[in-house]
């Protein structure tokens, strides 16, 4: 119970304590399970430390404090001179500075920019989902450099000369030629106004020149337009290709990048993304001219699963938070969470997004083992769209849901609801829209059938004793793929990404809990809200003991 404070005309009473100081990994008992399900048990010790850091009321007040302040374009100086530079608050450069030094920007990588050994990717997405909870802004220049690693596989050269600044762990935000840095980040561009999601529409145009290529274009979306080099994609003579391009030409002057405007965005503030012109840009090609698509494939599923992960854990806070207000708060003489209504809400959002951890890090196992594992290699490929669809989409409804769960002061910028709420739309957006999503299960079906078919097959096997798993499953095979499979996708894709959920579950979570989420979001159609779902209130308040410890 918060401290009584007086005023001269009240007390302030059955407020609820700010959530702050507390330990991200030890409150956390469905993330707990799901690393040790996934193999990276080892680090628990290391996890706790990370979890214990981000979730001080320092870490949560500089997040505030760096999307209160949103970064600002100084395209310009006093005297008209281009600057093309953005100013951030310290608060973002010091989450920069925290994720650097956890090395969530390249722990994935060895030394020399191949997949490190498993459970990297586990052990990683696990503090990443805690980083999120926290502040989500700066996770977009963590993501896109670690992802980037991937697309510069084509350029071995590359690989070698900018492994040993994008490994480091000390974050030097001063803009300056890379090599003359300590670390770098990198960003990419993709999207032009005529097409984000087409991106072989792409105007920007690359000409061979020198030691590199010139280009010329725009791209309509740019975030982290300080990053220290951009993966770019333009149309070369042999058709789209990517190239690397950074902020400096190899003499040292400025490249030609022209940062236009910064996007008045709806959340994601604390970062900022940029519209941006090239003017005779300096770059640098990466793989194959005319196969920039494919070059960048590899890049793309990371920052997808990227986005999942940090929509896991934007949920997580928002359940957090709404528990953790629910037992302090008191209304009708009694803890909202003692109330059988709340507790069916609370339940149903806790078991939604014990689901969403427990797939989430499944697949990044999958991710793990994928070199050594072919089926695991096809897991990872079929689901990460999938997986990427699902946990985005439910994400900006159960924070909703959460905010709800505090009333009134759910919905005040004091709080962090609504930051939480305003930034949980970006992630379905971004690096694919959910019907992309649809359509890219659709093409792993088509090219490579047998390998997804197994996939599907497994994931029934998983959960084959779990209520409605051989039903999913017969439906996600008779719906996908086929003709008419691409307006009934998302219907499948759903279905997909739920199978996967409660098999993970199947191999994590306690009995009674996969049973449930099973009963609840397989065999029976899931309600339009949270609340709906047949859970007995036994079975209630032991969900919500293991999503926060009472
Ligand atoms: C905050 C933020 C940051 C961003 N940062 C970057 C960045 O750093 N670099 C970058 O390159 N881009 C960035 N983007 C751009 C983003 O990746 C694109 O907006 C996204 O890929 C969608 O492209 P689009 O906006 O052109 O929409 P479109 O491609 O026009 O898509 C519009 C809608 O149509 C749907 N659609 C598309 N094709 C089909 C189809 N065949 N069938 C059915 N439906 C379809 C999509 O799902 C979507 O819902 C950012 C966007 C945001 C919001």
């Amino acid at each position: 119970m918060a401290a009584p404070s007086r005023f001269d005309t009240h007390e302030v009473t059955n407020q609820s304590p700010p959530f702050a100081d507390v330990d991200l990994f030890g409150l956390d008992r469905p993330l707990q399970d799901a690393v040790l399900a996934n193999g990276a048990g080892g680090e628990t010790k290391a996890l706790a430390a990370f979890g214990q850091r981000w979730g001080t009321s320092e870490m949560l007040d500089l997040g505030r404090r760096a999307n209160e302040n949103p970064p600002q374009l100084r395209a310009f100086d006093a005297n008209g001179v281009r600057r093309d530079f953005v100013e951030y608050h310290p608060a973002y450069h010091l989450f920069m500075a925290e994720s650097l030094a956890a090395r969530l920007q390249a722990s994935t990588w060895r030394a020399d920019g191949t997949a490190a050994p498993a459970p990297a990717q586990v052990s990683r997405a696990a503090r990443f989902y805690m980083a999120a909870q926290v502040e989500t802004g700066h996770l977009c220049p963590i993501t896109m450099t670690r992802a980037a690693v991937a697309a510069l596989a084509a350029a071995p050269d590359l690989v070698a000369k900018l492994m040993p600044k994008i490994a480091a762990r000390e974050y030097d935000p001063v803009l300056r030629p890379w090599p003359e840095k300590k670390s770098i980040t990198l960003g990419m561009g993709m999207t032009e106004k005529q097409g984000g999601t087409d991106v072989r529409t792409n105007m920007t145009r690359a000409v061979a020149a020198g030691e590199g290529y010139a280009i010329t274009g725009h791209k309509w979306f740019m975030s982290a337009p300080m990053s220290d080099a951009f993966l770019v994609l333009a149309q070369a003579e042999r058709g789209l290709s990517c190239f690397l391009m950074p902020r400096f030409r190899p003499d040292g002057s400025l490249n030609g990048l022209r940062l236009q405007r910064l996007k008045d965005k709806l959340g994601n503030r604390s970062n900022a993304s940029c519209e941006v012109e090239f003017t005779d840009a300096f770059a640098m090609r990466v793989g194959e001219e005319g196969r920039g698509i494919r070059t960048v494939l590899q890049m793309v599923q990371l920052t997808r699963l990227d986005c999942a992960i940090a929509s896991a854990g934007l949920m997580r806070m928002g359940l957090a938070q709404a528990i953790h207000h629910a037992r302090h708060r008191v209304v009708f003489e009694k803890p909202l969470a003692e109330q059988p209504l709340m507790q069916a809400v609370l339940a149903d959002m806790a078991l939604e997004v014990e689901g969403a951890i427990a797939l989430v890090m499944r697949l990044c196992g999958a991710f793990d083992r994928a070199a050594g594992d072919p089926r695991e290699a096809a897991r990872a490929r079929l689901l990460t769209p999938a997986v990427k669809y699902l946990v985005c989409k439910i994400a900006p409804a159960l924070i909703y849901e959460a905010m709800e769960c505090l009333g009134g002061n759910g919905y005040v910028e004091e709080s962090i609801l609504p930051r939480l709420y305003r930034e949980a739309p970006v992630n379905p957006i971004w690096e694919g829209s959910g019907n992309v999503m649809c359509l890219d299960v659709l093409r792993v079906l088509e090219r490579e059938p047998q390998a997804a078919r197994a996939v599907i097959a497994d994931l029934a096997a998983e959960a084959a004793d779990l209520p409605g798993a051989r039903e999913a499953a017969g439906f996600i095979d008779g719906t996908l793929p086929g003709a008419g499979a691409e307006e009934r996708s998302r219907a499948a894709v759903e279905r997909l990404a739920t199978l996967a959920a409660a098999a993970a579950l199947r191999a994590g979570a306690p009995a009674r809990v996969t049973e449930i989420f099973a009963q609840t979001r397989l065999a029976a159609s899931r309600g339009a809200t949270y609340g709906v779902s047949d859970i007995s209130a036994a079975d209630a308040v032991a969900i919500l003991e293991r999503a926060l410890p009472g």
